[in-house]
């Protein structure tokens, strides 16, 4: 059951980044509540708030 997805794997959060975490772990608790619109509305809002607040990191 090792569900590796090179393809898809999930926008890393900033070390030491309050905001990366809050929004990681709102995406994580929208997964395991099979929340998966909410998962997806987490993850935009986490990669647009890296691209704001965390130029230059891998996309
Ligand atoms: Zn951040």
């Amino acid at each position: 059951m090792d569900r590796k997805a090179p393809a898809q794997r999930p926008t890393p959060a900033a070390p030491g980044c309050a905001e990366c975490v809050r929004l990681d772990n709102q995406r994580r608790a929208a997964e395991l509540d099979g929340d998966l619109s909410r998962a997806v509305d987490c993850r935009v809002l986490l990669r647009r708030h890296r691209a704001a607040a965390h130029p230059g990191g891998e996309q």
